[in-house]
């Protein structure tokens, strides 16, 4: 679970790291996403674990 509730913009982190991990840029993922990240250290760390656990994802499911 995600530690630490009022990341608002971060409700669409899932998104934004969908987008992301099939390489759009940051921005053009989810821009309220992107823009969050640049300013909340726990939102960043956040969606680095996301992106990791889809990378992990993907190569462990075939
Ligand atoms: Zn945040």
């Amino acid at each position: 679970m995600a530690k630490g509730a009022g990341h608002e913009c971060l409700a669409r982190l899932d998104v934004w790291a969908d987008g992301v991990s099939a390489g759009l840029p940051s921005d053009a993922a989810e821009p309220l996403v992107a823009t969050h990240l640049r300013g909340c250290r726990d939102g960043a760390e956040d969606a680095q674990g996301l992106l990791a656990l889809i990378a992990d994802d993907r190569t462990t499911s075939d």
